[in-house]
């Protein structure tokens, strides 16, 4: 029964609670006799509200049997990257210096899942300051990938996509910087979407690279990004990069995922495609056959200043992470040192004992191409390049609706395979990166396995607010094929 239960869609669960027929409380207590069974493997949480979550559970029960109207979510286990602040419980965001931070308020994010009656199991495990492409740069444990566990789960959001492909959550929330909702989605094989920049409100997601950051979901299926895309989207006053109803409204994401796109005209970009390893290429190619067979047409262009995303990706997201990290200081949250003999030693020996290597690194290369004599030569050439990668994406949507390619050049990689090498990592975002620094939304879709059995995404983008449009495209890929209804034997 309870494995059964742990296989239903959010927007299923939901219904079936709020008709009666499956108790919210069971649900919750399914989703943490999961957790108990498979976590200590997988490691995706690095907290849980087992007590919390039973009685919102309840709450919505009682709702229910009231005759009362409940939310889009109501009942909905659903798991949430550490970096969004709760009131309610710790929010570390991977790291030894907010080990024991306890936020005052919660996330815009946060208060819209409670809103719509979800109930929040806990916080997934994450790279420090979502600074990574695998999550071993948390500094507090290690996630593996559900579907070999030997395997990365990718990053950052490694613990929140872990949890999905354990059944240890019906949805989670991620956040993308530079790829980080998408690239784990692709190695734990399922539906990650990282909306347009300012679709959801970023208040109260512990900062890293500001100008890029974005909250999205990861789900079992479209419909689910369409449910929880209706319940996190939208203006907020506190995010002064939220976009107005004015400017571009929020549809009913749901209401139109089933209806195809007549005449779809989708980009490639053949030397990206080849950049990629074997089996991710021959999903991609299979998963085009697949559009084509549906009518779409297929054209190949050119986005010139793609080579240069990784390098421009480096000195924005480091310049903007060196200074909201400044505010780490000791003083403020988290870790003090216990042996400081002035304010300078606090701040500089605060830091030294509870930064990770990683987050050392950014921080240094962030200040150096901010710093007078060099801003012009890196962080300024930097944001014009960044402006030249946008008009590539706006060429190609004038051609075509949307643009395919893999998410990442290989499926999930080993425990330790890239950790001593740095760039390695870096280079393992070349597909997904560019999109941030554009602003553009993206989704990955499980689109195949390789040879090993590890999950292969399929990366599908589009102009500016058109997530919509994503959602359609990929539900014609999604009815068509099964891979998002394989799961990893545990
Ligand atoms: N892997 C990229 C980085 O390390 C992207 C991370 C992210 O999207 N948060 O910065």
């Amino acid at each position: 029964m309870s494995e059964e239960l742990l296989k239903l869609t959010c927007k299923e669960l939901r219904d079936k609670i709020a008709g009666g027929a499956v108790k919210s409380v069971d649900a919750a207590s399914a989703v943490f006799d999961r957790i108990e069974e498979v976590d200590g493997t997988v490691g995706a949480f690095i907290s849980t509200f087992k007590e919390r979550a039973l009685e919102t559970a309840a709450a919505v029960d009682e709702k229910i049997a009231r005759g009362e109207a409940v939310g889009a979510l109501a009942g909905v286990p659903i798991a949430v990257k550490d970096n969004m602040c709760v009131s309610f419980g710790k929010t570390t965001c991977g790291s030894r210096i907010l080990e024991g931070f306890e936020a005052p308020y919660n996330a815009g994010v946060i208060e819209k899942l409670i809103a719509a009656d979800a109930v929040i199991v806990g916080k997934c495990n994450m790279d420090e300051f979502a600074m990574g492409s695998s999550t071993e740069n948390s500094g507090l444990k290690k996630t593996v990938n559900p579907w070999n566990t030997d395997c990365v789960p990718g990053g950052s959001s490694g613990g929140s996509a872990a949890a999905m492909a354990g059944d240890m959550c019906f949805a989670s929330l991620g956040s993308d910087t530079g790829g980080s909702i998408r690239q784990p989605a692709s190695f734990c094989g399922v539906t990650g979407l990282k909306p347009t920049y300012g679709r959801v409100s970023r208040y109260g997601l512990v900062a890293y690279g500001s100008s890029l950051d974005q909250i999205g979901p990861f789900t079992k299926d479209i419909t689910d990004t369409a449910l929880m895309m209706n319940v996190i989207s939208g203006r907020d006053e506190r995010d002064s990069t939220s976009v107005g109803e004015d400017m571009a409204p929020v549809p009913d994401y749901l209401a139109n995922i089933d209806t195809p796109i007549e005449g779809l005209t989708i980009a490639v970009v053949p030397q990206f495609n080849e950049g990629a390893d074997g089996d991710v290429q021959a999903a991609l190619n299979a998963a085009l056959d697949v559009y084509k067979s549906l009518g779409a047409e297929i054209i190949e262009i050119e986005m010139p200043h793609f080579d240069y995303a990784i390098a421009t990706y480096y000195v924005v997201a480091t310049a903007e992470a060196s200074s909201n990290l400044a505010r780490y200081d000791g003083v403020h949250y988290g870790h003090r040192t216990a042996d400081a003999k002035d304010y300078i030693e606090v701040y500089s020996k605060s830091r030294e004992e509870a930064f990770g290597m990683e987050v050392k690194r950014r921080i240094m290369l962030g200040t150096y191409v901010l710093s007078s004599g060099y801003y012009d030569a890196y962080y300024l050439k930097a944001l014009k390049v960044r402006n030249l990668i946008r008009s590539d994406f706006t060429k190609a949507f004038e051609k075509a609706d949307c643009l395919m390619m893999p998410v990442s050049p290989s499926t999930a990689f080993k425990v330790g395979e890239k950790t001593t090498d740095p760039l390695q990592m870096y280079l393992a975002d070349i597909y997904t990166i560019s999109a941030n620094l554009a602003g553009v939304p993206g989704i990955s879709i499980p689109a195949g396995f390789d040879l090993d059995g590890l999950p292969i995404g399929l990366q599908i983008l589009a102009e500016n607010f058109a997530e919509e449009k994503i959602m359609r495209v990929a539900r014609m890929f999604e009815k068509q094929t099964d891979f998002r209804l394989a799961s990893p034997q545990l």
